[in-house]
């Protein structure tokens, strides 16, 4: 086993992956901008290193930073959370070239599921159903005319580099479509620094479905279940919840398989994440996220296993430590994303939190490094804080996580919190009832902003 780690991250996850360290009796490094000294991550580390100024490019982006603050301080392997360095295939490579372990899955698998394009092809040869779409890359003006006839329209085109949301277009009509390609592929650009788009059927009233795998070196796949993370802002999770209020345990059961022989068959190594819409009871894939992610508690408050203790126990080489027959489901858990950043308007609220007070009590978990007297640096994500609650059932899931919006304190910035105290007693959301769509619509359906 590993003696020391090095979390390339900041924030919840940063702490998060601590948190796992600690309890396997493995030290911990903290690298840090110049903008996050301080911070409760930096200081709960056994050591911290600065890595560079505020901007991310500078500091938690940085590779030979943070390749030299693991050989500063001796660290065995490199845990790289989620966003940032988490998918740079070259970045694994690195790790790994420089003597140390790369938490995470093989560079050629990282590769594969980071262009979009190779990874439904990967996927759909190895059994698993994708949305109907173009064959691979739309490059000129006739191809995408010709694809859109065969899809039917609407159609949605994506960046083959996406990710987070960004380079996506709708085109309702075949009179959109010109003006909605060239857009993408400036999006793609400017985001990406790749123009590749392609095409997909843009479907109605999906649910976001994923499932949760995990793979160790010897062959062993297991599922953990599916998420569902229907409720989107611009294509982004806002609140996620396991098990999904639509999936029924021989549903699970029939994907899970499918799944778990597809990423055999590839011979993943990890844990990973499997994104499908899901609509009249049919999967499609949509993307493979080859890292930990923001809504991986929720598969946690379930299953009773810590992913991130079993991803380092898989890169250090160990078997997992159970089989599929062992996961068992139990009771339902919710997540809510908490952002700084204003309720209705969205824009972000970085700052001093003046005041800041958690929930507790029995199957509350708050994974947030805030604290009060900590500055928000702006230059980050807005994701401050996720707030997951257990319960026996979806509806003592729904009551706690309530009661537990009427307790927590987030004094000096503005939050998303009132926003989830209006959706969770929506009687939409009470009943589960609900698609990818359901939260702009009830945004736009909202008296507007007055800020
Ligand atoms: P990103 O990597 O940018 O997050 P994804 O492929 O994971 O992109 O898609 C993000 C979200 O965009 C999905 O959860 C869904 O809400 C929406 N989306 C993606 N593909 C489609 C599609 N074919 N039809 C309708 N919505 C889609």
């Amino acid at each position: 086993m590993f003696e020391k780690i090095l979390i390339a991250n900041r924030g919840e996850i940063a702490l998060r992956i601590h948190r796992a360290c600690k309890e396997m009796g493995i030290a911990t490094v903290a690298v840090h901008s110049e903008a996050d000294t301080g911070a409760m991550w930096v200081r709960l580390a056994d050591e911290s290193v600065c890595i560079g100024p505020p901007p991310a490019a500078k500091s938690y982006l940085n590779i030979p930073s943070i390749i030299a603050a693991a050989e500063i301080t001796g660290a065995n392997a490199i845990h790289p959370g989620y966003g940032f360095l988490s998918e740079n295939a070259r970045f694994a490579e690195i790790v790994n070239a420089h003597g140390f372990t790369f938490i995470g899955p093989k560079p050629e698998h990282i590769k594969m599921m980071g262009d979009k394009i190779t990874a439904k092809q990967a996927v759909k040869d190895a059994g698993i159903p994708v949305v109907p779409g173009s064959d691979g890359a739309v490059t000129t003006e006739e191809e995408a005319f010709a694809a859109a006839r065969k899809i039917g329209f609407p159609v949605l085109i994506k960046a083959a580099a996406g990710g987070g949301g960004r380079g996506m277009k709708v085109a309702q009509t075949e009179a959109d479509l010109a003006e909605a390609v060239s857009t993408a592929r400036s999006e793609a650009r400017a985001a990406f620094g790749d123009d590749a788009v392609y095409m997909e059927r843009y479907l109605q009233t999906p649910r976001h479905i994923e499932l949760q795998i995990i793979a160790d070196a010897y062959g062993n796949v297991v599922h953990l279940g599916e998420r569902d993370c229907s409720l989107q802002r611009r294509h982004q999770k806002v609140m996620e919840e396991a098990p999904s209020p639509v999936i029924d345990a021989a549903t699970r059961a029939r994907i899970g398989k499918v799944v778990v022989d597809a990423i055999k068959a590839i011979g993943y190594l990890g844990v990973g994440t499997i994104e499908f819409l899901y609509e009249n009871g049919e999967f499609f894939f949509i993307e493979m996220n080859t890292r930990l992610q923001v809504e991986h508690p929720v598969t946690e408050a379930i299953t009773d296993i810590d992913l991130v203790r079993e991803q380092i126990r898989i890169a250090a080489g160990e078997p997992l430590s159970f089989r599929q027959e062992d996961v068992i489901f139990e009771g339902h858990a919710i997540e809510c994303r908490i952002n700084a950043e204003n309720p209705r308007t969205f824009a972000p609220s970085p700052g001093l939190v003046t005041d800041f007070h958690a929930p507790g009590g029995l199957g509350v978990r708050l994974d947030s490094a805030l604290y009060a007297g900590y500055t928000i640096p702006p230059y980050y994500d807005s994701l401050v804080g996720k707030l997951i609650v257990h319960g026996r059932d979806r509806q003592e899931c729904v009551a706690r996580l309530c009661r537990c919006l009427s307790e927590i304190v987030v004094a000096g910035i503005e939050t998303n919190i009132p926003l989830f105290q209006e959706l969770l007693v929506n009687p939409d959301i009470v009943r589960g009832d609900y698609n990818i769509h359901w939260l702009e619509n009830w945004i736009k359906s909202q008296a507007p902003a007055t800020v």
